[in-house]
């Protein structure tokens, strides 16, 4: 989880794909298909607390005295940094490394000033340990099953991070496993999505439904009445649902269960950037000026149309945690195909590493 800023250029480019021509073809009436019911996925973040004290320290060293750090310097400076993976005794996931790689470095393309090595000179993995005195890498990667997060850009060599401390956590789940029948490691889904986010945290990015449009849709309580119901077959580990009448169990509730199990201060601290900002002193001018109608409105389009909802960097949270449902703006609409960037987190990344000259 964690914050950060940016996403300025998303406006811009909008622009550009809503001018593209209209499609004047009329389709043929059909009878829409009924849709699937909607469940709660797996949500990508889980910062533990020593996480968020370190951002908090973070923000305190670096503010301008307003506890503003702005996406421009969370983002790196340096013309490229290395990132290592634990080398945890008695446990191989080098097969995983090259995949990992090839995946984080999907957000940087060719001719940008910015580079992640993740090797040494001699190309063998980088590697750090929890012993370690001296950083191995500033970006440290570990593997534990504790739900994945990471610390935003540059809060990530806060004076509070230790060298044999990780900065990112990858719960790679079911990656792990062997897929029978499978000559290559499974590595799709939803895994692939976990490191495409948390390396965009550790880019500099923060979470698109931070959008000041998409908190004010977020359920956080449960609907006036709601009667407690489970999806058949989480009896013993609940995952909730809407009730027969059709009212939601809202975000406090839905997270608490199945499959994520959220404390409140996490699933507040994940989804609610009033929190997020309070711990950690943290502001999001940006995101907030686009959303109060700055580049949008200017474009003369509603502010609806800066969420990107196509973002890894957004959740995807069922309509019936969001007040205005299915038509809500913050609904999540996948790429088409495997699992991708968006052309908008293309361009909030090029906003804070432009492309050489
Ligand atoms: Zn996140």
């Amino acid at each position: 989880m964690s914050m950060g800023l940016t996403r300025y250029g998303k406006a811009a480019l909008m622009l550009a794909v809503i001018c593209s021509p209209l499609q004047a073809r009329r389709l043929p009436a059909q009878i829409p298909a009924p849709e699937p019911e909607e469940h709660i996925p797996a949500m990508p973040d889980r910062l533990p607390p020593r996480a968020l004290e370190q951002v908090a320290a973070y923000t305190a060293e670096n503010s301008d005295g307003h506890g503003f750090v702005t996406a421009k310097n969370l983002a790196w400076s340096q013309p490229y940094v290395k990132v290592s993976f634990e080398a945890v005794p008695g446990q191989d996931l080098s097969a995983y490394y090259p995949l990992i790689e090839a995946t984080a470095k999907e957000w940087i393309p060719k001719g940008t000033r910015f580079a992640l090595s993740f090797r040494n000179d001699d190309g063998t993995y980088r590697t750090w340990t929890r012993g370690d005195q001296w950083p191995a890498g500033v970006i440290r990667v570990a593997f534990e099953h504790k739900g994945s997060w990471s610390l935003v850009g540059k809060q990530a060599i806060g004076r509070d991070v230790r060298p044999g401390e990780a900065t990112m956590n990858l719960d790679l789940g079911p990656v792990l496993k062997p897929v029978s029948g499978s000559p290559a490691p499974y590595f799709a889904g939803v895994d692939r999505l976990t490191v495409l986010h948390e390396f965009g945290h550790a880019l500099g990015l923060a979470h698109e439904h931070y959008h000041g449009q998409c908190q004010a849709d977020l359920k956080f309580d449960a609907d006036p009445g709601y009667v407690q119901t489970v999806v058949p077959g989480t009896e013993s580990a609940p995952q909730f649902k809407p009730d027969a009448q059709g009212r939601s169990p809202g975000i406090m509730r839905a997270m608490a269960g199945s499959p994520n199990f959220w404390d409140p201060r996490t699933i507040r601290l994940n989804y609610d950037w009033n929190a997020y900002s309070r711990d950690t002193g943290l502001r999001m001018e940006n995101v907030l000026r686009a959303s109060q109608g700055g580049a949008a409105q200017d474009a003369g389009f509603v502010q609806s149309s800066v969420i990107d909802r196509s973002s890894v960097m957004l959740y995807s949270i069922p309509s019936f945690l969001l007040k205005s449902g299915k038509q809500s703006q913050c609904r999540f609409v996948a790429m088409p195909g495997i699992v991708s960037l968006s052309p908008m987190d293309r361009q909030a990344f090029a906003s804070l590493y432009p492309p050489s000259e």
